[in-house]
């Protein structure tokens, strides 16, 4: 990336995401006033508070947005974050609610963040920092089984929740209960379910093949299948590890790693345990064997490929790099990495962004599965598994029957197989997703000349008034 002479802002996320409710909004027939409505969020709460560590007062700085309760509970993640501010956190609070709607999900939507570098802390300082943090938002109901439901983000994960699942329990929750509701993305054994750490990856690679398997999506490079579709990452987290690692399963050659340290290239592919192994080893992506190292801020525009996952942060491809940048696809994981001015030049120069709120909404789909698991307090699948089981095994007994002759071990475990939570969640996942981008390509037939963007959020936006009107607003 190129230096920007002005470094962009969050206050340029949440008016990217507000020009793109606006341009969607162009091509909807709303009560007046309506859209301004959706636009901005209900509630901002900020807070600072204190924690004892290393013999002294240290202060902390968090908020927990609301962008609009038209249903309960609203949910969105808590990212850890040393640049983190308002106008971020309610960029994407509106941008939870959208993605809720668009998948269909019955939550609105909420995002908090606490402006910290959680690399500056040890885990017993973090745990403390996080238990307070809790306690903060618990006293406001903002951390509520049926009002509020953080969940993981940038900085945070199965850990944090953990602990703030815990600090809910021991503050003692109006609805005993469903306590254990209170956040999604805790670990399997504290409540937690099969498949949310992987969701969001696991949810983009259904997004990229709903898209190439589309009669009416324009191929990419020429391409309408993964097979040797070359893809570069931006941002190895969690997202980013799990999107390149099942892209490179469906056949993709994952030729480049932009990371915020260093970059790594090799054209005939990268292995992703390899290279994810390096990093935990050496702390980071730099110096894979057989791999080109080069600067960070050169990455997302050092090679040519059919594929660009922006996996990391808001605001990666901006005004000042659109033109550098040579891909085919671009494929949002990270929330608003292409702002509404690189958008435009994007569109001028025919390349295709699948737009975020419907790319990474795997992770709140998941997030969904596993409150309502929490409240119905019934893992998946356990009523009909031994079912399923003998009923498979009978249809084998027919097929064996009929062919006279037993079915191969393959075609057998196929058939007959146990199904645990984990398949559960992927095929529900699958079939949401599959359904959210004929939603949008369904819109994009409506409207004229509109974006895969514009499609989503017209979707999404139409689904949010429907409810304002069903509630008289
Ligand atoms: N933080 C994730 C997101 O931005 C997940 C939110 C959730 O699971 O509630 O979508």
């Amino acid at each position: 990336m190129r230096t920007n002479e002005r470094p962009m802002s969050q206050q340029d996320f949440l008016n990217s995401v507000q020009h793109f409710i606006d341009t969607a909004t162009r091509h909807l027939d709303l009560p007046e006033g309506l859209a301004e409505r959706i636009a901005q969020c209900n509630s901002t709460y900020s807070v600072r508070f204190g924690v004892k560590l290393r013999g002294r007062i240290y202060s902390f700085e968090g908020w927990r947005s609301v962008h609009s309760e038209h249903i309960e509970p609203v949910k969105g993640g808590i990212r850890y974050a040393p640049d983190s501010d308002q106008e971020e956190v309610e960029a994407l609070a509106s941008l939870m609610s959208l993605k809720c709607a668009l998948v269909n999900v019955p939550f609105g939507g909420s995002k908090g963040a606490l402006r910290i570098n959680p690399a500056d802390w040890s885990e017993d300082e973090l745990e403390k920092i996080t238990r307070r943090f809790t306690q903060e938002l618990a006293r406001r109901d903002l951390i509520h089984p049926g009002r509020n439901v953080p969940a993981p983000d940038m900085g945070t994960g199965e850990r944090e929740m953990a602990w703030m699942a815990d600090e809910y329990r021991r503050i003692g929750s109006s609805d005993a209960m469903n306590q254990n509701a209170c956040v999604t993305g805790k670990p399997v054994a504290r409540g937690g379910i099969e498949g949310r750490v992987e969701a969001t990856g696991r949810g983009l690679q259904y997004a990229v093949r709903s898209y190439l398997a589309h009669p009416q999506t324009a191929p990419v490079n020429g391409k309408k299948s993964l097979k040797d579709m070359t893809v570069v990452v931006q941002g190895f987290g969690n997202v980013g590890y799990h999107a390149a690692k099942f892209l490179a399963e469906d056949g993709a050659r994952i030729v480049g790693i932009v990371e915020h340290d260093q970059a790594i290239f090799d054209e005939n592919g990268l292995d992703i345990e390899a290279v994810a192994q390096h990093r935990a080893t050496t702390g980071s992506v730099g110096g894979f064997a057989g791999a080109q190292t080069v600067p960070s801020a050169e990455g997302l525009t050092h090679m040519a490929a059919d594929i660009l996952i922006p996996a990391a942060k808001e605001n990666a491809i901006t005004a000042e790099n659109c033109e550098e940048v040579h891909y085919h696809l671009i494929v949002e994981a990270a929330n608003g990495p292409v702002t509404a001015q690189a958008e435009d030049c994007l569109n001028r120069r025919g390349i295709v962004v699948l737009p975020d709120l419907y790319v990474n909404a795997g992770g709140v789909v998941v997030s969904y599965f596993e409150w309502v698991k929490n409240i119905t307090h019934l893992p998946f699948g356990l009523m009909d598994k031994r079912q399923k089981i003998s009923s498979g095994t009978a249809v084998v007994s027919a097929l064996e029957e009929i062919a006279g002759r037993p079915l191969q071990e393959r075609q057998r475990a196929e058939i007959a197989r146990e199904t645990g939570e984990i398949d559960v969640v992927r095929s529900g996942l699958e079939e949401i997703m599959v359904r959210a981008f004929d939603d949008i390509m369904r819109s994009k037939s409506e409207l004229k000349d509109a974006t895969l963007r514009t499609a989503a959020y017209a979707v999404t936006i139409s689904r949010i008034a429907e409810y304002y009107r069903a509630i008289g607003l």
